[in-house]
């Protein structure tokens, strides 16, 4: 079964099969990840030439593309060297001149033959107000003037490859291409108005307009659905392995919960509670459940984790989180461990840091099910960490937790029920496709009550005057979080760096109040300049981008930001989402350096003018596209080529819910459909999807 279909051959031959490919060219097409002939169908052009005749250079707008039917005047041949060598011409209303560089005078004379006519097409170009045409793409008697393309596509290229070649190149791969069966939904082909694979093939690759260029024109938008769906029928699948029958189904009583939410110091929002519901409703069922938990900073993810842990646990079995960093597990426990308590449950801590008799003592008090909840770094999904009954592993704010990963964790052989959560909100494009595989419940509200942040940009020259602003503001209690830089690529330059920025505010604000946390620290050492923050014993604290993710100070409310310019906006956000948790009004100062790029300015704004960390992911998707948003390379997920996500989103949606019913009514892909559906994943070259069916 995992054999490429043979009607795909021809796409996945040789390249140098191809009109006009030898080993150079073929070499060169390598540059823009052409291989093989099926890479060329899906490379599509990105605009048109106009070649239509007109009667004169005079009728355009240069510079631009002209196609004229002219006289042949006379020759100048480069009497100086260096020269262009030039050909007056006369065409219905002026004359003007034909300019080559590096000229071969026999040959010119063969193709341009004074007192002949002929029809040039090129770009016209001003120079010296005198209308020229340098080096016409086509000069042809006027009897063989049918051989201008009349719409020439013009196709993206690479160093060594022209426009004519890709063109010869392209339409030999067009030749190739075989009719294969419709794989789209009928439903959604006949909604859209698609016409077939081939066609759309033919047809995207001959532009007749503007408007066939453009993302939206029916042949490309069909393309690009059938890279979604290729996409969404892998995930489908992975998702449907995931999912099969999970033996336990988790459904306890409530009580532990209700007696933890009746110790909350605060009433859950509705968002919270019908996410709680959506989660303890899927730990119900016998399928295993794979969800994602979507919230904005602050949204109070943490306590829903939380509740779900509490379900596994009333039902007789145990849970686990996994955190990103060990100051974030550690604030897990202190935030988690007196309600747990107050409930009876009991809730630990194991981290890289847990060693010897230590660490063997938590493992079998795991292994005989006397911890309950476990918290901590990826150290909790090691080998020898052995559970009594675990029903639910959470992981924590993991935008690093790629589809594979995940894919593996669910391999671990225990069927136990998955709730991953974002550390801010991701695009809805984005997250079909990277979390497609999974459920999503979304925390679109926040907690009442949340004074807004305010957010000012400064320039770095006024670095001491911030510095005396703190100076007021630490003496009035309040506390505050210094960011520095990420220097490079180095990160012992980075710690050096916040070492030294340790020592000037040590020195500007007293050394009892300022404390220092960067990845370089002893572990002990991190958590005891934490946990005086915590306590309100140092007021200030400096730090690398290890306190990005979660860390939860109520009490902090001042955050400055150090050269924020060199900051992905998710990481401002997160940032910024570090304040304005308490009563107290928050203020983000975003230190910058100039001259700001054009793109560091408008992500400043962006953070500046919005607190909505929806919007602001899609801001970023607009500014950074795509590829780079996802991380595309480590993730393993596809790079599209044609699909624009940045527009598409209601597609993808679309793909997601027509491969899930396609799996859903046809799991093995043995009917027409599935079996066409199969060849467009091998098309897709979706190897993983392909093993897991095969795998059954
Ligand atoms: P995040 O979603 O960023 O992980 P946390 O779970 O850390 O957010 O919650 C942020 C803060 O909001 C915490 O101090 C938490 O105690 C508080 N919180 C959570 N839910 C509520 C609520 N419903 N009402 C008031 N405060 C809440
Ligand atoms: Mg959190």
């Amino acid at each position: 079964m995992s054999r490429r279909p043979e009607i795909l051959f021809p796409l996945f031959a040789d390249l140098k099969q191809l009109d006009g490919v030898g080993p150079k060219i073929a070499q060169n097409f390598e540059n823009m990840e052409v291989t093989r002939p099926r890479d060329l169908l899906f490379q599509l052009p990105q605009s048109i030439i106009n070649r239509q005749i007109t009667a004169s250079v005079q009728d355009v707008e240069p510079p631009t593309v002209a196609t004229v039917e002219v006289q042949v005047g006379l020759h100048h041949p480069n009497a100086v060297k260096g020269r262009p060598y030039r050909v007056t011409v006369k065409d219905a209303k002026t004359t003007f001149q034909l300019v080559f560089f590096h000229a071969r005078a026999d040959w010119l004379r063969e193709q341009l033959p004074s007192g002949q006519r002929r029809v040039v097409s090129g770009k016209v170009e001003l120079f010296d107000g005198i209308a020229q045409m340098v080096h016409p793409d086509f000069i042809l008697r006027t009897e063989k003037a049918d051989a201008i393309p009349q719409n020439e596509p013009v196709y993206p290229l690479t160093a060594g490859i022209t426009q004519k070649t890709m063109f010869k190149a392209a339409a030999s791969a067009l030749e190739r291409a075989p009719d294969l069966q419709e794989w789209i939904a009928p439903s959604v082909l006949e909604k859209h108005g698609w016409v077939g694979w081939r066609e759309a093939l033919g047809t995207a690759h001959a532009p007749k307009t503007t408007r066939d260029v453009a993302s939206n024109a029916p042949p490309r938008e069909r393309l690009a659905y059938d890279e979604m769906l290729a996409h969404q029928l892998t995930l489908a699948l992975a998702r449907a392995r995931l999912r099969r029958a999970k033996g336990v189904e988790t459904s306890g009583d409530g009580k532990l919960r209700n007696q933890v939410m009746a110790a909350l110091p605060y009433k859950l929002t509705n968002a919270q509670l019908r996410s709680i519901d959506e989660i303890t409703g899927d730990m119900a069922a016998p399928l295993r459940m794979n969800r994602l938990l979507q919230g904005d900073v602050g949204s109070g993810k943490t306590v829903v984790a939380l509740l779900a842990l509490l379900a596994a646990v009333e039902s007789g079995g145990q849970g686990v989180m996994m955190a990103p960093t060990s100051i974030l597990a550690r604030q897990h426990l202190e935030a988690l461990q007196p309600l747990a308590e107050s409930a009876g449950v009991v809730l630990e801590l194991l981290t890289g840091r847990d060693k010897g008799r230590e660490r063997s003592k938590k493992l079998a008090a795991l292994e005989k099910g006397d911890i309950h909840i476990l918290v901590g770094t990826h150290s909790v999904f090691q080998k020898d960490v052995e559970f009594q009954n675990l029903r639910l592993a959470i992981v924590d704010e993991q935008h690093r937790f790629g589809v594979r990963q995940r894919m593996d964790l669910g391999a671990k052989g225990r069927a136990v029920d998955i709730l991953v959560m974002t550390a801010t909100p991701i695009p809805r494009s984005l997250a079909l496709v990277s979390y497609g595989d999974m459920d999503v419940s979304l925390l679109d509200e926040k907690p009442p009550g949340r004074k807004p942040v305010e957010t000012v940009l400064v320039s770095n020259s006024r670095f001491d005057e911030v510095v005396n602003h703190l100076k007021h503001a630490v003496e009035q209690g309040r506390q505050a979080y210094w960011v520095c830089p990420l220097v490079g690529e180095s990160e012992t330059v980075e710690w050096a760096a916040a070492e030294e920025r340790f020592r000037t505010l040590r020195f500007a604000l007293g050394e009892e109040n300022v404390g220092l946390v960067h990845g370089q620290l002893p572990v002990a050492e991190k958590d005891s300049a934490m946990a005086d923050f915590v306590a309100g014993n140092t007021k200030v604290l400096v730090a690398t981008t290890v306190i990005e993710v979660g860390v939860d100070v109520p009490s902090a409310s001042i955050m400055v930001i150090e050269q924020a310019e060199k900051f992905g906006l998710a990481q401002l956000h997160q940032l910024r989402g570090r304040v304005g948790r308490g009563a107290e009004a928050s203020t983000c100062l975003l230190m910058y350096a100039h001259p700001l790029t054009e793109g560091a300015e408008r992500r400043l704004k962006v953070i500046r003018d919005t607190e909505d960390g929806f919007r602001i992911s899609e801001e970023d998707l607009k500014l950074r596209g795509a590829g780079d948003l996802l991380g595309v390379a480590q993730s393993g997920l596809p790079r599209f080529r044609i699909a624009d996500l940045e527009v598409q989103a209601d597609l993808m949606k679309t793909a997601q819910d027509d491969a899930r019913l396609l799996l859903h009514e046809d799991p093995k892909l043995a009917s027409d459909r599935g079996a066409a559906a199969r060849v467009l994943l091998y098309l897709m070259e979706q190897e993983k999807a392909i093993r897991l069916i095969s795998v059954g």
